[in-house]
């Protein structure tokens, strides 16, 4: 059964957000990083995990 990966709802009841970390592993594996109910929940797991700090996007000026 898929379930949130934040609050572990039953997903089929929902359309599921997955996230999947893409190409930029030098391994060449797409690893599921999870599923989520709505993005609300996949933001507060981003929030909880801490999932921007270092994130290799940012802006330098
Ligand atoms: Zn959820």
């Amino acid at each position: 059964m898929n379930t949130c990966t934040y609050c572990d709802s039953d997903l089929s009841s929902y359309d599921p957000v997955s996230v999947e970390r893409g190409s930029i592993d030098t391994d060449g594996e797409r690893r599921r990083e999870g599923q989520f109910c709505n993005y609300a929940c996949l933001s507060a797991h981003i929030d909880e995990e801490g999932l921007t700090e270092g994130a290799c996007c940012r802006i330098e000026l």
